[in-house]
């Protein structure tokens, strides 16, 4: 069965746009993953860690995929690092960051995978490009829209 799965991709260094853009095409590229949509790019300040690091990027896709969960986490940290991501400090600038926010209707809590993205309800940057092309999705544990969540945090 294939599910519908909301992505979140955000860069701050480098070329960001033609980073989002060309990282979305890989994800595309890949024989198991169908890119359905992805939002505009939103420009957004750092939240937390070093100050003075580079604007953002945000955007949101929507995937469908025949792979699980953990072996959908893989494939993107190997893109994530083909973009030379390098994990310095916790929170710094990066060049590419792919979260899994949404897998379906799934609610998956482990150490190194927790879906819906334990995040995702209170960052601006993510809701409003996920209601740009998801409104109407449901998160599966609050039981509410994306659209209900990002009026909420307004
Ligand atoms: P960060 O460096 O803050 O982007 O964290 C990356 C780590 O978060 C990865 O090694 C994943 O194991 C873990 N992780 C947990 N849940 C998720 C998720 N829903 N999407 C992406 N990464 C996740």
């Amino acid at each position: 069965m294939t599910m519908e799965i909301l992505l979140a991709l955000g860069s701050n260094l480098g070329n960001r746009r033609v980073i989002l853009e060309s990282a979305w095409q890989e994800i595309g590229n890949l024989p198991e993953i169908k890119t359905l949509r992805i939002s505009r790019f939103y420009e957004t300040q750092p939240v937390g860690g070093p100050i003075n690091q580079p604007e953002f990027l945000n955007a949101v896709g929507i995937i469908i995929t025949t792979l699980p969960p953990r072996r959908l986490l893989e494939k993107l940290q190997e893109i994530e690092n083909r973009f030379g991501r390098v994990r310095t400090e916790h929170w710094g600038p990066r060049t590419l960051d792919i979260d899994i926010l949404l897998y379906g209707n799934e609610v998956i809590l482990t150490p190194t995978l927790t879906i819906p993205h334990p995040e995702m309800l209170h960052r601006r940057f993510v809701l409003e490009p996920a209601a740009e092309i998801a409104a109407d999705t449901v998160h599966p544990i609050t039981g509410q829209t994306i659209r209900e969540h990002l009026h909420r945090i307004k």
